[in-house]
């Protein structure tokens, strides 16, 4: 009965250990597939020797020859079961071994007849041999498995070098223990060609050679290259004046082992320099090398970053700049900036200062400390350095700097505000003459809020022509006592402020481009005007020293006159010595086309400032004003009568007519006929006037201004005088009388 149970579970049993069997031989040889199998064996072995319950009680309780039977299925069960364990030693030990207690209960029931100690010894002697095949054959088992792993591995990295080679890149592999190369593909021998000069191997000795050779710090490659848990690993290797570029990825079976190093590497050196072209851009001025704006703020900003840090911030504005790049052209241009980087790199030496180009004709320097005087003498010498005449080879070029001076922390805290600041310190300088430096005053904050509206309005002024005025002060002949001319002045009312001295927005207008607005304004006005004067006198027109140079004022000159129908010999222009010394070449060059076309060239407020003979030798000026200010003092002082009487003097050489400024007595004028002046300018013969045109509209803003013009000064004087009955006739003061 047992019998009968036991045959079916030994086979069923049987079928399903073939069926795992079965599926196993389908899977590829790996390290899995050898501990499944040994699983597998040793679940075999155990339900085997639990099977051997059954044979244990069969021999127990049947007769001697059915147990004999059942000791000859069991041994020969055995053997197979051997065979089938042989690949696992545990297992054939656990399953030959569970058989022990059948034949132990075998011997006893049988009282160790012959016939059973017989079939327990070839039992034993089999077992024996069967164990000890086990053992070799598991051995061998085991380790051709793991051969043939091996040799799966080697044929993976086999397609893996032919895929390499195959790739447009270059690729290299290592091995990761003596750090050799054992690969390299078709690309890397062609690179490594482009460098060999730098290389102690040669490109078709490629393959053997230690990889240490690309490396400054092998150790430090060999650690990487060795353990994959450092990869993947990416870095730029200098190579003399080339860079390699080096990306190292682990190469490992589908299962994740460990293969070794694959290094894929590019030569960078284009690359590397094209980066490194672009941050110099966003970092450097090209032109000057210098930082730019974008680094200066950076560096401030870290400066100041430190608590209790201290720093002086010199703002840069050259002088006269935009007049040498406008006329001698951008090249100038450019050499003159890259003289100016180099000077001040020179003044600006020691180490913790900076110096950077903000753009343009803008510089600034940073200080390493906040103390005012030494900021301010340092600004001197700056100043100075880039005063000295600029020599390109087509004559001397002079330019001055302005500069604004802000300090930290006392200024500002942060680089937005400092910056700020030490701008406006410059606005400040600049408003007060070319070549200075300032220090930041809370005050100048109030000031250029102003200025900023002012030149709002100013261009809104000049844009709608509301506001704009000119008015006409007489140039009298001392000989004749006749009116030679009339000088057009400009005259602006501001909706809040009333009346503007020119001095106030002319300088505005210059500074903020605006200069070319005014004078078309006030040329186009003038000759329109004196156009339509029945005396047929004069016009003089006042000119910026920014409106000439640049080859356009003869242009618009002409322009007013076609369109006026002016004639030439009725227009005078009057240019300050200033105009000159910006670019006396060019300025020079459009005087001449100016005077081509027939209007009078004067110079004006001669004797102040640059005041220099060799300008009226530079050209040939109609008229020449002396200045108010010698007017002023010539009946008082005796060298400011020296000095009219000299200019009167030199006119009449050079037969060029001078003018008096300002005359305003009678003394001042007999002096100045003393002295040999031709014509004379001043509220004695009269005060600026508007057109007829403009008169009731200017009397009804002076109606209304807190500032009355001249105008409604000489009415308030003319009525004055007819009360009293007074009359003052200036002409007899003059010519005739
Ligand atoms: P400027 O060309 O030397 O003009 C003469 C200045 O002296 C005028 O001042 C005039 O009003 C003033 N003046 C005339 N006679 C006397 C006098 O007897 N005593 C005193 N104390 N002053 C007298 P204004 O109109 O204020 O002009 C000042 C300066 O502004 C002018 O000096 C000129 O350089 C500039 N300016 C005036 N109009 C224009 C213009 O249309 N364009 C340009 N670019 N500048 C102008
Ligand atoms: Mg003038
Ligand atoms: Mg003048």
């Amino acid at each position: 009965m047992l019998f009968a149970i036991w045959g079916p579970i030994v086979a069923v049993t049987c079928m399903a250990r073939s069926y795992l069997a079965w599926r196993t031989a389908r899977r590829p040889v790996e390290p899995a597939l050898l501990s499944t199998e040994k699983r597998l064996m040793v679940a075999t072995g155990l339900v085997a020797a639990t099977m051997a319950v059954g044979p244990t009680w069969i021999v127990l309780h049947s007769d001697g020859y059915t147990r004999a039977f059942m000791l000859m299925v069991i041994i020969s069960t055995m053997w197979g079961g051997a065979l089938v364990q042989a690949t696992v030693f545990t297992s054939t030990v656990a399953f030959t071994a569970a058989n022990i207690p059948v034949w132990i209960v075998a011997l006893v029931v049988s009282r160790s007849t012959s016939g059973t100690l017989g079939l327990a010894v070839i039992f034993f002697v089999t077992i024996g041999i069967a164990i000890d095949n086990t053992r070799r054959f598991g051995r061998y088992f085991t380790q051709s498995i793991k051969r043939q792993i091996e040799l799966e591995k080697w044929d993976e990295k086999g397609r893996l070098l032919r895929m390499i080679d195959d790739m447009p890149v270059a690729v290299m592999t290592v091995d990761p223990s003596s750090f050799a190369i054992t690969y390299a593909n078709e690309p890397s021998k062609l690179l490594i060609k482009q460098i060999e000069h730098l290389l102690t191997i040669k490109a078709d000795n490629l393959v053997g050679m230690s990889i240490d050779v690309f490396h400054r710090h092998p150790a430090h490659q060999r650690r990487i290259l060795s353990d994959p848990a450092n990869l993947p690993y990416s870095a730029r290797i200098q190579l003399g004046p080339e860079v390699l570029d080096l990306k190292i990825t682990a190469v490992t079976t589908s299962d994740g082992d460990y293969i070794g190093p694959m290094l894929t590497w590019a030569l960078v050196t284009k690359e590397v320099e094209a980066e490194n072209r672009i941050r110099q851009l966003a970092h450097y001025d090209t032109l000057t090398g210098l930082p730019n704006r974008t680094s200066f703020n950076d560096e401030l900003e870290r400066r100041l970053a430190t608590p209790g840090n201290l720093a002086g911030l010199l703002y840069i504005d050259l002088d006269g700049f935009k007049l040498v790049n406008d006329t001698r052209g951008h090249g100038v241009g450019d050499m003159l900036l890259a003289e100016v980087a180099k000077r001040l790199r020179a003044v600006c030496s020691a180490p913790a200062m900076l110096v950077s180009r903000l753009g343009g004709d803008e510089f600034a320097v940073l200080l390493p400390h906040g103390n005012a005087e030494e900021a301010q003498a340092h600004a001197a010498r700056i100043i100075e350095a880039l005063s000295v005449n600029y020599d390109f080879g087509h004559g001397n070029i002079a330019i001055g700097a302005s500069i604004g001076v802000a300090l930290a922390p006392i200024h500002g805290e942060t680089a937005q505000v400092l910056l700020a600041r030490s701008d406006i310190a410059l606005y400040a300088a600049k408003e007060a003459g070319k070549g200075n430096a300032r220090l930041f005053t809370p005050e100048m904050e109030g000031r250029i809020q102003e200025r900023v509206l002012l030149e709002a309005k100013l261009r809104e002024a000049l844009r709608t022509r509301e506001g704009m005025f000119l008015f006409y002060q007489p140039i009298v002949s001392i000989e004749t006592g006749e009116v030679t001319a009339r000088e057009a002045l400009v005259r602006w009312y501001h909706p809040s402020r009333g009346w503007i001295a020119p001095a106030e927005f002319v300088p505005v207008a210059e500074q903020s481009g605006l200069a070319d607005a005014l004078g078309s304004f006030v040329l186009e006005t003038a000759c329109r005007e004196a156009a339509t004067w029945t005396d047929r006198e004069r016009i003089a027109v006042n000119i910026s020293a920014t409106q000439l140079g640049k080859g356009t004022l003869p242009d618009d000159v002409l322009a007013a006159l076609v369109k006026s129908g002016l004639s030439p010999n009725r227009l005078e222009i009057e240019v300050t010595e200033t105009a000159l010394l910006d670019d006396e070449h060019d300025v020079i060059g459009d005087l001449r086309r100016i005077r081509a076309l027939g209007v009078r060239v004067a110079l004006d407020d001669f004797g102040t400032g640059y005041s220099s003979l060799a300008h009226l030798r530079a050209f040939p000026f109609d008229k020449i004003k002396i200045d108010g200010s010698f007017v002023k003092d010539a009946v008082s002082r005796p060298d400011c009568a020296a000095v009219v009487r000299a200019v009167a003097e030199l006119g009449k050489r050079l037969g060029v007519t001078t003018v008096a400024e300002g005359v305003e007595t009678l003394e001042q004028l007999d002096c100045l006929r003393n002295e040999g002046c031709m014509e004379v300018q001043g509220y004695f013969f009269g005060r600026p006037m508007p057109s007829q045109a403009d008169a009731a509209n200017v009397a009804r803003l002076d109606q209304g201004a807190p500032n009355k013009t001249e105008f409604r000064k000489e009415v308030d004087n003319a009525e004055a005088n007819s009360m009293e009955g007074a009359s003052d006739d200036r002409r007899q003061a003059t010519g005739r009388g």
